[in-house]
This record gives C-alpha cells, sequence and structure tokens, in this order.
C-alpha cells in the first residue's frame, strides 16, 4: 500500500499592536472600545473619498518581524487592493501587499517532531488591514467595525513541513518571537493571532506538489494541530479510494473535529489584484532599515544558547525558560539575587512555580511575588534552614497571598524551621524502632528498601522538620548497630 506524507504550509495573521489603525488614526485597541462602532472614521468604514495615510509604527514592526525571521527587507515595496466583497470589508476590497511585499524570502530553524533541527523557508511577509467583526443572529448579522483597518500581518512559510508536530513548533516559535519583539500579544482566543494551514499529501518518496486544501481561523495550537492531522488523514482516504482532492477553503468544526468545506478555493486572479492607487510605493531609506536592526532584541534561540553556555543548563532545560521572554527574564533575576546555583532556581521555577501557574491558571504577569523574595526562599532550603518540602509550602504561601512577604515570617509563623540538631531527631528514631520491630527484623534480614518508609515515619514524628540527610543518617548509623 502507498505510504503518504504531509506537506504543510503555515499562513499566520497576527495584529500589531500599533496605537493607532493601518491607514487611519482611530485607535487600533479595538478590544477595549466602550461599545460597537466607535473606533471609527470615513477612512476605515471605506466612506467615498476618504484617502488612506501609513501607519509609520507598523511599517517599523513589520520590518523588525522581517528581520528577526531573517528575511531581506525590500527597500522598495508596494500597496495593492484585493478585490472581494464581504460584508466585514466595508471598501469591498482590502489594502494588502502582493507582488512586492516589506520582506520575502528568510527562513526560521525549528525543531521537528524527531527533535532535530530543521529549517522553514519563510516566503514572505506582508502588511495588510484587518476586517470589520461580524456577529451572526438568527435571522440577521451584525457589523462591528471598531476592527476594521487595524495593521495586520501576514507570514507566509513555504510548504517545507512534514508533520504536524514540525507545523507546531514553527508556530509556537513564530509566537514567541513577535511576543520578544512586542508586536503581537500572542493571544489566540482573542484572535490577535490566528493561523492558516495549507494542506496536501503525496505518495512518500515523491517530490510533487498535489491539490492542497486551506483550513482557515485556526484560533488555538489545538485547533492547528487537530484541524491539520484531520485533513491529511481526509485526504489519504480520498485518494486510497481512487478520489482526487479538490481544491477548496475550510473551516474547522472544533466541536465535531472535522473540517468543513467553506467555498471553492480563489486563485490569485480572483481577487483582481491592481496596484493602490491611494498610496505612493513605499521606499525604505537602508539607514532607517539598519537602526531598526539595532533595536532588535535578543531573539528565544540566542537566548537559548547563551543560558546554556552561562548557567550550564540542558537545551530542553533552557528552552522551558525561553519560550517566553517574561519567564526568562524572572529567572535571571531571581539566579542574580540567589546564592544558590542557577541549576537551583532553575528546578524551581520549572517545579513547583509552574505548577501553581498551570493549577491556578495564572501567568506570569499576574504573580506579585518578587524575584529579591524567591530568591530569599530558594537559598533558605539551600542552607538547610528549612526542607525543601517545608519550601514549597512556604512558596505556595507567598504565591496565594499576593503580596510581597518575608519568606522567614511564614516560617516562622508556621513553624517550619528545620531541626538540626540530633539529639532531637535521634529520640524520634529510637522511638519509631521501637514501635515497629518488625521493620526492624526486615531491614536486619537484608531489606534495604524498607529505610525509605522509616524515613516516612520519621519525617512525620518530628512534622517535616528534620533535616533529611541527617535523619538518614542516624536512621541507617541506629540499625546498624542493631546488628551486632
Ligand atoms: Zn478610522
Amino acid at each position: 500500500m502507498t505510504q503518504y506524507e504531509p506537506v504543510i504550509g503555515l499562513e499566520i495573521h497576527a495584529e500589531l499592536q500599533t496605537r493607532s489603525k493601518m491607514f487611519c488614526s482611530c485607535s487600533a485597541d479595538y478590544s477595549n472600545a466602550p461599545e460597537p462602532n466607535t473606533f471609527i472614521c470615513p477612512v476605515c468604514t471605506g466612506l467615498p473619498g476618504a484617502m488612506p495615510v501609513l501607519n509609520k509604527k507598523a511599517i517599523e514592526q513589520a520590518t523588525l518581524v522581517g528581520l528577526s525571521l531573517n528575511c531581506s527587507i525590500n527597500e522598495f515595496n508596494t500597496f495593492a487592493r484585493k478585490n472581494y466583497f464581504y460584508p466585514d470589508l466595508p471598501k469591498g476590497y482590502q489594502i494588502s501587499q502582493y507582488d512586492l511585499p516589506i520582506a520575502s524570502k528568510g527562513w526560521l530553524d525549528i525543531l521537528d517532531d524527531t527533535d532535530s533541527p530543521m529549517r522553514v523557508v519563510v516566503r514572505r511577509v506582508h502588511l495588510e488591514e484587518d476586517t470589520a467583526k461580524l456577529a451572526h443572529e438568527k435571522n440577521y448579522a451584525l457589523v462591528d467595525f471598531n476592527r476594521a483597518g487595524v495593521p495586520l500581518l501576514e507570514i507566509v512559510s513555504e510548504p517545507d513541513m512534514r508533520t504536524v508536530e514540525a507545523a507546531l513548533s514553527y508556530a509556537t516559535k513564530i509566537r514567541a518571537i513577535l511576543r520578544y519583539l512586542g508586536v503581537n500579544s500572542g493571544d489566540m482566543e482573542k484572535g490577535i493571532l490566528r493561523f492558516e494551514a495549507n494542506v496536501s499529501v503525496r505518495p512518500r518518496g515523491s517530490s510533487e506538489l498535489r491539490t492542497r486544501t486551506e483550513i482557515k481561523n485556526l484560533n488555538s495550537f489545538r485547533a492547528l494541530t487537530r484541524a491539520s492531522a484531520y485533513e491529511i488523514e481526509r485526504q489519504i482516504k480520498v485518494y486510497e479510494n481512487g478520489g482526487e482532492v479538490v481544491q477548496e477553503t475550510l473551516g474547522w468544526d472544533e466541536a465535531h473535529g472535522v473540517t468543513i468545506s467553506q467555498r471553492g478555493k480563489e486563485d490569485a486572479h480572483d481577487y483582481r489584484y491592481f496596484p493602490e492607487p491611494d498610496l505612493p510605493p513605499l521606499q525604505l531609506d537602508r539607514n532607517w532599515i539598519n537602526s531598526i536592526k539595532n533595536q532588535l532584541p535578543e531573539l528565544p534561540d540566542a537566548k537559548n544558547r547563551r543560558f546554556m553556555e552561562q548557567y550550564e543548563l540542558k537545551r530542553r532545560e533552557a528552552s522551558l525558560l525561553t519560550a517566553e521572554k517574561s519567564l526568562a527574564d524572572y529567572f535571571e533575576e531571581v539566579v542574580s539575587k540567589s546564592k544558590s546555583s542557577a541549576k537551583t532556581v532553575h528546578s524551581w521555577l520549572t517545579g513547583e512555580f509552574m505548577r501553581y501557574m498551570n493549577d491556578s491558571g495564572q501567568t506570569l504577569e499576574d504573580i506579585t511575588l518578587s524575584a529579591a523574595q524567591f530568591a530569599q526562599l530558594i537559598d533558605m532550603v539551600t542552607d538547610k534552614s528549612i526542607s525543601g518540602n517545608s519550601g514549597k509550602v512556604v512558596l505556595n504561601e507567598m504565591l496565594n497571598a499576593k503580596r510581597n512577604c518575608d519568606p522567614s515570617q511564614i516560617v516562622k509563623e508556621k513553624n517550619l524551621a528545620q531541626v538540626s540538631d540530633t539529639g532531637f531527631i535521634q529520640e524520634a528514631i529510637e522511638k519509631i524502632l521501637s514501635d515497629n520491630p518488625r521493620e526492624v527484623e526486615q531491614f536486619l534480614a537484608g531489606k534495604e528498601t524498607i529505610v525509605q518508609w522509616l524515613m516516612g515515619q520519621v519525617a512525620r514524628a518530628t512534622k517535616g522538620k528534620a533535616d533529611p540527610n541527617i535523619a538518614k543518617d542516624l536512621l541507617v548509623k541506629t540499625l546498624e548497630a542493631r546488628r551486632k
């Protein structure tokens, strides 16, 4: 039987977080609009005679994104009208870029499904405007133009991905880069970032590109992976049954887990692109492009390499932190304030701290714990003032408190200070051994694993306050003494 391989390309739509819209001075912050149709003007509602004016900040942000994706920035680029009729498009066309986009021919290195590095070619990055929002009611639809004209960046990859995992890895990395650059919040629930997957399949080993389908408006990583996987399976079945895949635009039905045909796919000529007569070509100055280049921050890959070197972390360990710039920054701040090793800080941050964030559904922005106090707590465990378990209790207490509080204060309040007083621990051990003669027999008969169980009893009897290393030493010594 023929083995098939998927061929996936992604188009990523990212709204740019400028203050005003792409071609007018209306606020682009439409999610904070007091009411529908309040952030509007003759330009973004497409009234006759209204003239568009380019948003410089949007050009800057698009250039930053192009540079961070290793693209050539086209010093000469143009705007074009993409004509189609839909009620969310007041002008009857969208101002976009067609044959001369702002950036093209870049690449992004990602890790594929086997964790091997691979390169995805970025075909183009172009600027356009977002559409209005439609709300479909039973017998009518409502239109809100607050979003119409918000700067939108489209990042188009070549169909270089061969697995759903690779597509996910690419999408995740683009999102991280956009967040690093501060040009997009990455909020997929609100549609500020959305994906379109172009999917086809072909016999493994072949280099042909077969008919593809385009799945629109994927608003989460989960939707991206599920919809692509579904579409791959569907197309393979079509070929296996002797059929042909039809080129079309699909929607994704999250509830039923299926793709649905929306319309036959338009080709470029269906949009009757032509140069936008109301905007002159955009001529970028080389020195200006260089000044934007100088604004590029340290991006995830570079940060990852530095973290591996500077903090002696493994690649996976480093990437847990560098996936989010705010988390990477927080880590570095805690390390700089702590006397413990970077490895220790890493394990606290990616362990108990992240568990708290996952369980409570909070993000780093919601966390009020200062790096200094987190560092102080970690150091208290490192210097054995409290046990690791007590450290976790104190950390959760501090995170829940929603205020900055001194960890040593909580230790005092909860009476968690660790005891390394051997007399106190020895007393507890003696009592446990005399209460559990059967377990002592088992140890003497060679069952050494029983030590773990006895350690549990020690922890219980001392309410977790006994220094576990000292306790274990004493316990084993006391047990061994009974051999004679
Ligand atoms: Zn406007």
